[in-house]
């Protein structure tokens, strides 16, 4: 059995295929506590589901991309035959994980969104390197940066582990704390290979909306 938050239709707020709809399935538990984290509520709320429920509850929605996020979603097992259901069942499935648990047993096929934490979430202590060595060239890499202090963090990253890796890199500011102009600066002034996300779904939804 799976323990699950919430299953919705939304727009994909970040990544690659930001703008494009996509069932969310948020999955319960967190093993950290990332200072801005804006999804406290999927710590502990959540109800018991098969890997059929979940699949069934996916279908109903007719759409192709499915984001599987949490929480943490690898904490539970059942993680896996799900993600192998729904890449049989003809989805695109995206994982949005910590990128402090081990990526390997992820289907290939499995599209995986894998933060580097930085210092500011209180959490960088955590941060599972070899995932980076384990990145598939569709997968991406997810830094979130609240100050400038993060930036510097994960500049130093980017040019040191990942200048020789091809997945996409994306650098979220956090909402409401870092401004996306100051970001976009000094992402122009270092020619940083990477890209400035906005979480689309805060600015067409009110921030704090649950199920967007
Ligand atoms: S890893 Fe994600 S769900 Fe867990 S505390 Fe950090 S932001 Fe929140």
């Amino acid at each position: 059995m799976l323990t699950v938050n919430e299953i919705f239709h939304s727009i994909q707020g970040e990544s690659t295929r930001a703008g494009r709809p996509c069932v969310f399935v948020r999955l319960t538990a967190c093993d950290l506590r990332c200072t801005w984290c804006d999804t406290p509520y999927a710590f502990h709320e959540g109800r018991s589901m098969t890997v059929e429920d979940v699949v069934r509850t996916v279908d109903q929605y007719g759409c192709p991309l499915v984001e599987i996020t949490g929480g943490e979603p690898l904490l539970q097992d059942e993680v896996y035959p799900l993600m192998e259901r729904l890449l049989a069942s003809g989805h695109t499935v995206m994982l949005e994980t910590g990128g402090h648990r081990p990526i390997d047993r992820v289907p290939a096929d499995v599209i995986k969104v894998v933060d580097v934490k930085c210092p500011g979430s209180g959490e960088a202590g955590k941060n599972y390197w070899p995932n980076l060595d384990a990145l598939a060239p569709h997968d991406e890499v997810k830094f979130v940066l609240a100050d400038r202090a993060d930036y510097e963090f994960a500049r130093e990253v980017v040019r040191t582990k990942l200048h020789d890796r091809t997945s996409p890199i994306r650098f979220s500011p956090v909402h409401g704390t870092l401004d996306p102009k100051q970001l976009a600066e000094w992402v122009l002034a270092d020619r940083l290979p990477v890209q400035v996300q906005l979480q689309l779904h805060k600015f067409i939804w009110h921030p704090s909306t649950r199920g967007v």
